[in-house]
């Protein structure tokens, strides 16, 4: 097709190359023939056309026939005779030749010229596109001018622009990627030391426009005599697509190795000769050899089952194209040989008949193969063994078959069932509801076990069956019966519930008596552990499994304990109550005792140990708390002089610590006898003690005692002992389980309260004698008032009768009046000798305001005396106090008595006397007894009442002391104030009175 395109193209342009010369050629012919240029000068016209006729048109034939024609034109136009072709002159025919000559040369020689011109310029632009092609450039560095040529390719690699290039040196470095810049930089500038490496580089490049490429390029460089880089010229090639499709080719490569190494096939890549040239992992692993070693070996080295012969003819099918499978045997590098499925396929390669094996391990196959093939028969043996019946049922689970054991005892009579479901036969159990569950697995087609079913037996007893069955399928998957097995389990159940009973015989046993049973294997591991059910905080079950008890982190016990504990289980000795403290999650601590017991087997060997274990927290925690409790009696005892002690009237059976000391017995010579003790107890006590001590014991009852003790240096102890004596079931003493107490100190104490107590009742006695001693006048005037009226009245009375007749009546009233007197006489001497009597203080309830009238009678003479205005504010109601009447009227007579004693010491102004009661809060009485005597200076308004303390010549000072003492006594307050504008007031408060029910 090149072809005839090129010759339709060049005819017009040797005809237009034709024209143009017969055109030039008739020119010259003319302009020459008028200017008469002769032959030699038209000649040389005539060459120099030619010439460039030549150089503008290709064809060397067009340019003969013009020199042939301009011949002609010479010989006819200019060589004598004209106008004729013929030649006279020999230098014409000398010339014409000359110029036929010259012309001819130089039409070849142009044509040659132009030929090559164009052949050049043809391969040039070939050059250019396998460069474009083969992405090839060409560069050039000339040093002397410092100048780069590049060429296109090299322009278009790079993304450049000519006009780049005059800067090329400086754009080279920043066009490429900066990590790989410093790497090419070095190149560059090495290849140029003397002695260098070769400019040979790779590198990545980043186009102006951002496009990456990868080239590789290489230059060699050119010296001169002195050693002087001149020149380096070099080719560049654009390695991009090369780099991705190695980089793919690379991945590629690994996925397919991986994927060949993760096969669980191991492949082996063989020449003819079973030489192995490649493997895969999994043949390393399965053959234990490395992938250096296998490589090289031959198939004979590891199948022993392959011999030359077998090569052969798999070599044969091989060639044939055919599959080659055969099950045989590898051989290990350990000596080991594993059954193995071979499969091998031949291919060719570069004219080779090469061949990979898939070698699958069947072990495991094998294995299962073997062993389904025992299964089955020991499941053949089990079945005879196990079952004592097989039977078959159909879709309505009728009985189709049945076949029991041989000389089954109590088997049903052969064929008596066979047409009759299960619920058809005698059977016993069970009762309807597990009847209906059975025919509902049946009819849901699910297989069933140990369908547990009684039949009765000819002894009148029970035969128990266990039955199991499968349901059966046809090939479309419709249910067609069932097929199962029957045991007589009626040995068994016996065995059973006997088992279960003991069990739970020895579960009942264990539960009530341990906390925790367990067993442990000869390393003594526990193996296994069962906490009784509701165990406070009882550790995870399973949690101690395994290990053996000092690895339990959270056991206890201490180094020593643990010591002698291993040495007992490393001599496989039983032991009993080992203690140890197991922590629990909340921190407490459980302790538990533990016995075991070495296992031996049949043969005497040692097992492990079994054993329980008790939870005696409880148990700890008393024991504790006893020790606690005695140390704090002792403590207790110590602090109170109190000791304790028992004893069954015979001897002693127990003295504290504490008691020796009250005894003054010497502990280190044991206890003392009940004799040497009632030598020591005051002879007065001596039978006041035994009589208490036996009646009590008699009486049965608890007996408090107290008696006095001389101890050997003449010491008086005063003991207090509280006794409680136990009896036996019959009623025997068992013991006097006592305390004693030793109240010396506090009979001493009392003593002396009761010594000062009477001191200060005989001083009260001796301040209302006192008092009463100054109340004398006007008491004598208070009792003469009744005694004057009753001596008018009798008078009267008297008067009465002397008139006749008498006027009985109004003798009547006199002697009334007379009583009402003689009573009211009796009255004040007896309130004056109440108050005077030695009485013990007495507590009544009484209303306060009656009790202050009264004192106010005792006193009105004295008031009247002194000249006194009394202002009574008595509460409404009554005032209730709870006290000793006779105590209360004498403070209040105390105080009316000083307020009227020192009112008289003035001799200016009223002299006002207030009493008056109210409600204090709270639930209280408050009396306030004012004066407008002289007061009391503020810095004495407590002094007052300090006992002695008296500003009166014929004063004692106890007054106010003993008003106090008696206010303290009834719990109340007694203080004194400055009154207003003058004087003093006495309050004292009362808790009101409660009547006591
Ligand atoms: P005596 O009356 O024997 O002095 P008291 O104990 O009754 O003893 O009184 C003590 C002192 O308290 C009196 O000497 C007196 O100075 C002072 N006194 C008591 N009552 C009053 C009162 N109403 N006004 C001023 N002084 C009083």
């Amino acid at each position: 097709m090149e072809i005839a395109h090129k010759r339709t193209r060049r005819l017009p342009a040797v005809a237009a190359q034709f024209l143009l010369g017969i055109t030039g050629l008739a020119l010259i012919t003319f302009v020459c023939f008028h200017l008469d240029f002769g032959v030699a000068r038209t000649g040389f016209v005539f060459v120099i056309l030619i010439a460039l006729v030549s150089l503008l048109g290709s064809s060397t034939r067009a340019s003969v026939v013009l020199s042939f024609l301009a011949a002609a034109c010479l010989n006819y136009f200019f060589a004598p005779p004209l106008f004729e072709f013929r030649i006279d002159a020999q230098d014409d025919i000398e010339r014409i030749a000359v110029f036929l000559t010259t012309s001819l040369v130089v039409s070849v020689l142009t044509s040659k010229l132009k030929r090559s011109e164009n052949e050049l310029r043809q391969n040039q632009s070939k050059l250019q596109k396998a460069q474009r092609i083969a992405h090839f450039g060409w560069w050039e560095r000339d040093f002397t001018t410092k100048h780069v040529s590049l060429s296109d390719e090299v322009s278009r690699i790079f993304g450049v622009q000519p006009v780049d290039l005059p800067e090329w040196h400086g754009r080279w470095l920043d066009l490429i990627h900066p990590e790989d810049r410093a790497r090419a930089a070095e190149a560059a500038a090495a290849a140029l030391r003397p002695g260098g490496p070769r400019y040979d580089v790779e590198y990545r490049v980043v186009r102006p426009d951002g496009t990456p490429r990868v080239i590789h390029s290489q230059g060699d460089v050119t010296w001169d005599d002195s050693g002087r880089a001149l020149r380096q010229f070099g080719v560049l090639h654009d390695i991009t697509e090369l780099k991705q499709t190695e980089r793919e080719l690379r991945a590629s490569e690994a996925r397919f190795r991986t994927l060949v190494d993760h096969a669980s096939d191991a492949f082996f890549l063989y020449n003819e000769d079973a030489t192995v040239l490649d493997v895969n992992r999994q043949a390393c692993e399965s053959l234990g050899y490395r992938r250096d070693e296998l490589i090289g070996m031959t198939a004979f080295d590891y199948g022993p089952d392959l011999t030359p012969e077998l090569l052969l003819r798999i070599r044969e099918r091989l060639r044939a194209g055919k599959t080659v499978t055969y099950d045989g045997r590898h051989l290990r590098k350990d000596g080991t040989v594993f059954p193995v499925e071979v499969r091998i396929r031949p291919f060719w390669h570069e004219g080779q008949l090469l061949a990979v094996s898939l070698d699958r391990d069947i072990t495991a196959r094998k294995r299962a193969e073997d062993e389904l093939r025992a299964s089955e028969e020991r499941f053949r043996t089990l079945v005879q063994f196990s079952f004592d019946v097989y039977w078959e049922s159909d879709a309505q689970h009728r009985f189709t078959r049945q076949e029991f054991a041989e000389g089954l005892a109590d088997a049903p009579a052969p064929g008596s069932e066979i047409g009759k479901t299960r619920w058809e036969v005698p059977y016993l159990q069970p009762d309807e509801e597990g009847w209906r569950k059975h025919r509902e697995t049946l009819d849901a087609h699910l297989p069933f076990r140990d369908f547990e079913l009684a039949r009765p037996a000819p002894d009148g007893g029970k035969r128990y069956v266990s039955v199991s069955g499968l349901p059966v399928f046809d090939g479309a998957g419709r249910f067609i019966g069932y097929r199962g097995v029957g045991r007589h389990i009626t040995e068994r159940k016996r065995a059973e519930d006997e088992l279960r009973a003991s069990e739970e015989r020895f579960r009942t046993v264990v539960h009530f008596s341990f906390e925790v049973y367990w067993e442990t294997d000869t390393q003594h591991r526990f193996t296994r552990v069962e906490y009784a059910p509701g165990l406070v905080e009882a550790p995870v079950s399973g949690s101690e499994i395994g290990k053996r008890p000092w690895e339990l982190r959270n056991f206890e016990a201490d180094a020593e304990a643990w010591r002698k504990h291993r040495e007992a289980l490393n001599a496989r000795l039983p032991f009993r109550d080992f203690e140890v403290a197991r922590r629990t999650p909340d921190g407490g601590k459980r302790y538990v005792s533990v016995s075991g017991l070495p296992v031996f087997d049949e043969s005497g060997d040692f097992v492990g140990y079994r054993g329980a274990g008790r939870d005696i927290t409880e148990r700890k925690k008393a024991e504790e708390a006893l020790r606690r409790s005695e140390a704090y009696l002792a403590g207790a005892q110590k602090l109170s002089l109190s000791a304790a002690f028992a004893h069954n009237l015979k001897e002693n059976l127990y003295w504290s610590e504490g008691l020796y000391r009250i005894w003054g017995f010497d502990p280190s010579r044991g206890m003392p006898s009940r004799e040497a003790c009632f030598q020591r107890v005051h002879p007065d006590d001596r039978d006041r003690v035994r009589q208490v001590v036996e009646e009590a014991v008699r009486q049965k009852q608890d007996y408090t005692i107290e008696y006095r003790i001389v101890l050997p240096d003449g010491t008086l102890k005063h003991l207090r002992s509280i006794c409680h004596p136990s009896y036996s079931p019959a009623g025997e003493l068992v013991e006097v389980v006592g305390t004693a107490l030793d109240v010396t100190e506090r009979k001493r104490a009392q003593e002396e309260h009761e010594r000062l107590r009477q001191l200060e009742a005989d001083l009260a006695h001796l301040n209302r004698l006192n008092v009463m001693g100054e109340l004398t006048a006007s008491l004598a005037h208070e009792i003469l008032h009744p005694i004057a009226t009753a001596r008018n009245n009798a008078r009267a009375g008297m008067r009465f009768l002397e008139v006749s007749p008498p006027n009985l009546a109004e003798v009547m009233e006199a002697l009334a009046c007379v009583v009402k007197d003689a009573d009211r006489a009796k009255d004040i001497v007896g309130r004056v000798r109440d108050h005077i009597k030695k009485a013990p203080p007495r507590m009544e309830l009484f209303d306060l305001n009656v009790a202050i009238d009264e004192v106010l009678v005792m006193v009105r003479n004295a008031i009247e005396n002194h000249r006194v205005a009394v202002r009574t504010c008595l509460m409404e109601g009554e005032a209730t106090v709870s006290g000793d009447r006779v105590q209360l009227q004498q403070v209040v007579l105390n105080l009316i008595l000083n307020a009227m004693e020192a009112m008289s010491s003035v001799e200016e102004g009223a002299r006002e006397l207030s009493i008056s009661t109210e409600l204090s809060q709270p639930n209280g009485l408050l009396v306030a007894i004012s004066d407008s005597g002289p007061g009391i200076d503020p810095e004495h308004l407590d002094r007052v009442f300090a006992p002695f303390y008296t500003t009166k010549t014929s004063g004692i000072g106890m007054g106010l002391s003993i008003c106090r003492s008696i206010i303290d006594a009834h719990r109340g307050r007694l203080w004194a104030e400055a009154n207003r504008p003058r004087g003093a007031i006495f309050q004292f408060t009362l808790p009101a009175g409660v009547e006591d029910s």
